[in-house]
């Protein structure tokens, strides 16, 4: 099975559909990682906050799969955007995952009562420069982060990974991306089971109709409609069962049905507001 690969804006490709370890525990990062890569995952995200890059790099190398069949992304936290702290803290990334470089390198939050997340954007730019990261991207941006940054460094983001799912859709920020040729990731892609998207009768009747399950329905949304996305799940039957998605397409109606269920007035986010998290 082939995973399809999305462009991004720094001429690599990036797998379309990954595999995210948040809240796996640094313990068992090595086994989860293992499992996914033998399901076929190439495309990992992780981040340093996660303190599960050990693990992560752990797999990879147990794994030996060539290093250019996959996709490492990792995340730079809140508290080292400020002076010469990113340079530290991707070296101490790479050193954790037991890499030269990663493929993709990311603010994590702006973080904006700090006022640092242009300077560290300032500083992705250096470390990708320097090799150490191939693309450059952010997390959490909305578009008053994005502009500032951009206005600033001259340099568009690769990605901007974004909480998104059919509860909340984040239209500002994806119509930014297609605006500046910059790519959305979908994080919490299955409301991180804290939104009832598998009862929702839209995604339960376009699930009966393909024979699969509320998940795969789910994750056919965000890959038809063209984010990045990369449920995480520990249990080796659900990672199976979130990679065997490419067998069944959903319709347009099934789509905008599903696409229709996000309330509009940001009720459905399951997450952290950008701005209130520093
Ligand atoms: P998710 O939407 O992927 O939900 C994960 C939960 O969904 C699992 O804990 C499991 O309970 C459930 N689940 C998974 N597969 C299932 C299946 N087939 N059937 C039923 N339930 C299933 O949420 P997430 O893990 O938060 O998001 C995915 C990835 O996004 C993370 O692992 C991480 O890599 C990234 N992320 C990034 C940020 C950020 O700020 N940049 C924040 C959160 C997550």
């Amino acid at each position: 099975m082939t995973v399809p690969t999305v462009k991004l804006n720094s001429g690599y490709d990036i797998p379309q559909l990954g595999f995210g370890v948040f809240l796996v525990p640094p313990a068992e990062a090595e086994k989860a990682v293992s499992e996914a890569l033998e399901v076929g995952y190439r495309h990992i995200d992780t981040a340093a906050i996660y303190k599960n890059e050990e693990g992560v790099g752990a797999a990879i190398a147990a794994s030996g799969i060539p290093r250019d069949e996959l996709f490492i992304t990792t995340k730079l936290w809140n508290d080292r955007q400020a002076g010469d702290e990113p340079n530290a803290a991707i070296a101490e990334s790479l050193e954790k995952l037991g890499l030269d470089y990663v493929d993709l390198y990311l603010t994590h939050w702006p973080a904006p009562k700090n006022d640092n997340y242009s300077h560290a954007w300032q500083k992705m730019i250096e470390v990708r420069d320097q090799g150490l990261t191939r693309s450059i991207g952010v997390s959490n941006h909305l578009p008053e982060h994005l502009d500032r940054i951009v206005a600033e460094t001259g340099v568009t983001p690769a990605v901007d990974q974004v909480e998104l799912h059919p509860a909340y859709q984040q239209a500002d920020v994806r119509a930014w991306g297609d605006a500046n040729g910059m790519k959305i990731e979908s994080w919490g892609p299955l409301g991180q089971g804290k939104y009832p998207l598998f009862e929702n009768p839209a995604v339960v009747a376009a699930a009966e109709a393909h024979g699969v399950s509320p998940a795969q329905a789910v994750i056919r949304w965000h890959l038809q409609r063209g984010t990045i996305v990369f449920p995480k799940s520990t249990r080796i039957e659900r990672m199976r069962e979130n990679f065997d998605v490419f067998g069944f397409e959903l319709t347009a109606a099934e789509v905008d049905a599903i696409t229709a269920i996000d309330p509009g007035d940001g009720s459905g986010r399951v997450g952290t507001h950008p701005n209130d998290l520093n």
